[in-house]
């Protein structure tokens, strides 16, 4: 789960982490507002989208007066910005965060993830933060810092210490440095973090140190003990038909081609991925319906699925154990009467009550595709794409 700037910038700003002084507008009237109560001279306007590389997009920018403030907003707000990092489409921006503005003297890198070779979270650092961290890190990976940390000690005072000087921080910026990322350590570890990102960190006046932007991303399974952070989840950010998928208990993650997949039970999910993959098909999603998948949560899973406009077959995988093939054919049947389905459904069933659930779907009439295993399915719903093509 994904939190604007704005957001993680109030967390942080809670443990400890200097950042600017700066509020989230919703029109052009609140921006102004908000700069004026700021005051100073110039004032930062930032999209607030889940999304970075927002400076190359002409969503970060510099006003230097309140009617500068007030037209940056109105060009961001009600707009689809474009970054490298959004597609082409773009993402809407409904909202601007107002900042006051520094004068920056050099832009660091701090960042937090789990490395999943270490099992650890490990501080990524580097002297050369800013907009082009992508770059620098495929093109000269020395100048990537790494620090796992180990969790029985926490992030000790002397690796803090070991990165700021390998960052090129000297003096008093050492000891600022340390207390900034033990804070982010704290945040990564209190609130169940997936990532932490301050880029840039810079030195502003007199060598201080500020985060100007940040983004955190938080382990959706481990949420349920942090109401605080969910409470910051903004479904505007997200695929509605993964928000949809989730009000229904279904598991649902969009992905870019054109298989849409129907599984029981997340390995099964992957696995059927893998075997599309291997066909050389693209899958259009990752669904795991669950255990005991009735007909009214298959037929959620054809609707959501078919959201998807690139989906041109279906392949249905149903390894019943908890389940009945036979309650499943049922959904499937119902599916079909209910929905105007066009498109090719490949089937594969097997377990509990398979020898009932097979002449259900026969009986029904409707074009079903059997299949007898896994990969008999994926050569299938590859095959019947490529005729189509
Ligand atoms: P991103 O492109 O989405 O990562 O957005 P950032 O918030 O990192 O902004 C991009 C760039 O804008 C930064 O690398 C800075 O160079 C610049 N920037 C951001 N905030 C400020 C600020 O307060 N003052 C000044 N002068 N520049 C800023
Ligand atoms: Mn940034």
């Amino acid at each position: 789960m994904n939190i604007h700037e704005y957001q993680t910038k109030e967390l942080l700003r809670g443990f400890g982490v200097p950042v600017p002084n700066g509020r989230v507008a919703h029109n052009v009237d609140n921006a102004a507002t908000i700069a004026e109560d700021l005051g100073g001279e110039r004032w930062v306007v930032k999209a607030q989208i889940h999304a970075g590389g927002r400076g190359k997009g002409g969503g970060v920018r510099v006003a230097s007066s309140l009617e500068e403030v007030r037209q940056f907003t109105d060009e961001m707000i009600g707009t689809y910005l474009v970054t490298p990092q959004t597609g082409e489409q773009g993402r809407l921006v409904q909202r601007v965060l107002i900042e006051q503005a520094c004068k920056i003297n050099k832009e660091y890198y701090l960042g937090m993830v789990i490395d999943r070779a270490t099992q650890r979270i490990t501080v990524i650092a580097s002297a050369s933060g800013g907009m082009n961290i992508e770059e620098v890190a495929k093109t000269d990976p020395d100048r990537v810092i790494r620090e796992a940390v180990d969790p029985a000690i926490g992030l000790a005072g002397f690796q803090c210490r070991k990165i700021a000087a390998r960052m090129g921080l000297a003096g008093k910026q050492i000891g600022e440095a340390a207390k900034i990322m033990q804070a982010l350590y704290r945040c990564f570890r209190d609130k169940d973090a997936l990532l932490a990102e301050i880029n840039p960190l810079a030195a502003i006046d007199e060598g201080r140190l500020m985060a100007l932007d940040a983004k955190m991303s938080f382990d959706s399974n481990a949420m349920y003990r942090h109401s605080d952070i969910i409470e910051l989840r903004d479904f505007d950010e997200e695929d509605v038909k993964e928000v949809e998928a989730s009000g229904h208990g279904l598991n649902y993650i969009a992905l870019d081609g054109d298989v849409g997949c129907i599984v029981n039970g997340a390995g099964l999910a992957m696995a059927t991925m893998d075997a599309i993959s291997f066909h050389k098909g693209r899958p259009a999603n990752f669904l795991d319906v669950g255990g005991g998948a009735s007909p009214e949560k298959v037929g959620n899973a054809f609707r959501i699925v078919l959201q998807d406009p690139n989906v041109k077959a279906i392949l249905v995988n149903i390894f019943a154990g908890i389940n009945r093939c036979d309650w499943i054919a049922e959904g499937l049947v119902q599916a079909m009467r209910d929905q105007d389905i066009q498109v090719p459904i490949v089937v594969r069933l097997a377990g509990t009550n398979v020898e009932k659930g097979a002449p259900i779907l026969k009986a029904s009439g409707f074009p079903f595709i059997m299949a007898d295993n896994l990969d008999d399915a994926a050569t299938k719903v590859v095959a019947v794409l490529e005729a189509a093509a």
